[in-house]
């Protein structure tokens, strides 16, 4: 058996110590003599294990009791649609921050619900991209919320300081969530797809605070209201029960570990690392963003002599280091280095990317 460094930006790296137990425990579940995926979800078992996991994410992230904790399915695209439904009511115009290409995903569904009002867009300059200083924000004083995606998952792009708003803030925190400490009472709305950071596919995570929750109106499918998943603990219907499984297991594994606050000096370790491999051979590689909003998580990068990307990936795949290539719209290379990818993984690439300069560069 082999198992390589998976860069995949998602669905993403899993630990290795939760896929053994979750191997072990396949099974018989917990003395069950089934597996955990032929659980009714309604059961005894199923809802204690459930329950640890909300209470495992609550405690790492440290969530006041003033906030709910959702288990839906659906993905985080389906918040796109979620957020303005239920946050729009006497208020129909929020501000969007628009970072990439998540960011315009998200603008684009808001629009068919109420009124977007861009109040900050990245821009390029001098050949790197970069986010306006908050102070320059120009938000729209009367809105129902403000929508920011801190962490831009395709491009690289971070916005690392909390915004500081007078209207709720709402953040897609697909790629980012549990990888840095966040103060959760900053925000209204945090939501995150599981299949970066926390789980497989098909589980996304919520979190709201309750002055947010109502009920709303048909036509709205009743599936779309924050309010129903609060009022029934996200089983209103069939949540996605295995991979809000996985999701405990990994909470278990982060807690373990030293929490978030572990994860997150890790993260900048790693990070910082690949950031300086790149800058130290600028004739060879090069990261087209602002130093002051370079993401932690997503390092995309360019061959400066862009034939060479197919030979870099191919090498770097024979030394087990998988999945580095960049989104199909923006080409070249992207390391995603959620949680899950070890220290040793992330030297792996530095060290492979100083051998392949030196070997093609001039
Ligand atoms: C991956 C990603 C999404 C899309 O998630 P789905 O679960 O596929 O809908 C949205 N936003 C960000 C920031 C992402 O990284």
């Amino acid at each position: 058996m082999k198992r390589v460094f998976n860069f995949g930006a998602g669905p993403a790296m899993l630990p290795e110590e939760v896929l053994r137990q979750a191997q072990s425990e396949m099974l018989d579940w917990h003395g069950t003599g089934m597996s955990i995926m032929e659980l009714g979800h309604r059961g005894e078992h199923f809802k204690k294990m459930a329950e640890q996991a909300e209470a495992d994410l609550r405690e790492l992230m440290m969530i006041p009791d003033s906030y709910r904790v959702l288990f839906l399915s659906g993905g985080a695209s389906t918040q796109f649609a979620m957020v303005p439904l239920n946050l729009f009511h006497d208020k129909k115009i929020a501000n969007y921050i628009d970072t990439g290409i998540w960011s315009k995903k998200a603008i684009t569904e808001a629009k068919r619900y109420g009124q977007v009002h861009i109040a900050a867009q990245s821009y390029l300059e001098n050949g790197v991209w970069r986010v306006p200083e908050e102070s320059a924000w120009n938000l729209h004083a009367d809105a129902a919320y403000v929508h920011f995606t801190p962490n831009e998952t395709i491009e690289g792009i971070e916005i690392h300081a909390t915004p500081q708003t007078g209207s709720p803030l709402v953040a897609d925190m697909t790629s980012v969530m549990l990888s840095k400490i966040i103060d959760v009472n900053h925000y209204g709305v945090i939501y995150a797809g599981a299949q970066k950071n926390i789980s497989h596919a098909g589980l996304t995570i919520v979190i709201i605070h309750e002055d947010l929750l109502r009920e709303l109106m048909p036509p709205v499918p009743t599936l779309y209201s924050y309010q129903l998943h609060a009022d029934n603990h996200s089983f209103y219907n069939t949540p996605p029960t295995y991979a809000w499984y996985m999701a405990g297991l990994v909470f278990a594994w982060m807690k373990q570990k030293g929490g978030v606050t572990f994860f997150a000096e890790s993260n900048q370790r790693k990070s910082k690392l690949l950031y300086q491999v790149i800058d130290q051979h600028p004739a060879f590689y090069k990261n087209a963003i602002h130093p002051s909003c370079r993401s932690t998580i997503n390092i995309p990068f360019n061959l400066k002599n862009d034939d060479l990307t197919t030979l870099f990936l191919e090498e770097a795949a024979k030394n087990n280091l998988s999945n580095l290539k960049g989104h199909r719209l923006l080409g070249g290379v992207r390391a995603s280095i959620y949680n899950a990818m070890p220290e040793s993984g992330v030297l792996a690439l530095a060290d492979f990317m100083r051998y392949f300069a030196k070997k093609y560069g001039s």
